[in-house]
């Protein structure tokens, strides 16, 4: 049976292999991408060695869970470590959030951006957290072909974005999105692009909105060839989920 670290090592390999294809097809400098692994539903021993072989970047999705691992985690792992919520948020779970997240990138309401800001107000008068709660914006590129993957529908960005950026506990850093399901290459290119063009815009109104978190393990080199700045891999590093 091959080692666990073992396999989590060839897994990240053929990862960066696959990055760094994607960068030198597309004339993009892989410096440019941040690779963040989404560890749901594998245990802290797995983050561990993550943190070991060099990530930097890990990715949770429920907040029950999410803490509880984070909590697990050797002070100096966790000290090495970005931490990026990437799920569903309701709004009472938000403040909890605040507490053990570094980044939060599935704003889609202002309810929640208000209640990540009174969370990360509070866990900075704790001392729970040392720094402003870095936020993206998730966006909803289904067109309302497929709702329920969560994402604020695109008109309703910019205002959302303008409440981030004036909450005083909270920093605007850009957008995220999840493709729509069901669609072939050619539309995933197609949404990840809308996504693009709806980062260039907010950027002009908010020159720090510079993230885009879009792309993951089925679709990383579609994301990096439309602009993405994120990649968010689950199955490609950790292996299937049970
Ligand atoms: C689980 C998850 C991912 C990773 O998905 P894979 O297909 O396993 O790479 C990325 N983004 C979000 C929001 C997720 O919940």
């Amino acid at each position: 049976m091959t080692d666990r670290r073992t396999e989590l090592q060839a897994n990240l390999g053929t990862v960066h292999e696959r990055i760094a294809t994607a960068c030198a097809d597309a004339g993009r400098d892989p410096a440019e991408l941040t690779l963040v692994a989404v560890t749901k539903f594998f245990p802290a021993a797995d983050v561990v060695h993550l943190a070991d072989l060099g990530v930097r970047h890990v990715g949770e999705n429920k907040d029950q869970e999410a803490g509880a691992k984070v909590a697990e985690l050797p002070a100096e792992v966790r000290e090495l470590l970005t931490v990026h919520f990437v799920g569903q948020l309701q709004s009472n779970k938000a403040g909890h959030v605040a507490r053990y997240a570094d980044v939060v990138q599935s704003v889609d309401r202002p309810k929640i951006v208000k209640s990540l800001d009174r969370g990360a107000g509070a866990a900075l008068a704790e001392g729970a957290r040392h720094t402003p709660l870095e936020v993206t914006i998730q966006v909803d590129l289904g067109e309302g072909a497929d709702a329920g993957r969560g994402g604020a529908v695109p008109a309703d960005v910019p205002a959302l974005a303008d409440a981030v950026a004036a909450a005083e506990h909270l920093r605007l850093r850009g957008v995220m999105a999840v493709a729509p399901l069901g669609l072939d290459e050619d539309g995933t290119a197609a949404a990840f692009q809308r996504l693009a063009d709806l980062s260039a815009r907010l950027r002009a109104d908010h020159p720090e909105a510079t993230w885009v978190s879009a792309g993951m393990s089925g679709d990383l080199e579609t994301a990096v060839t439309h602009g993405a700045t994120h990649l968010r891999v689950g199955t490609g590093i950790l292996g299937a989920r049970r």
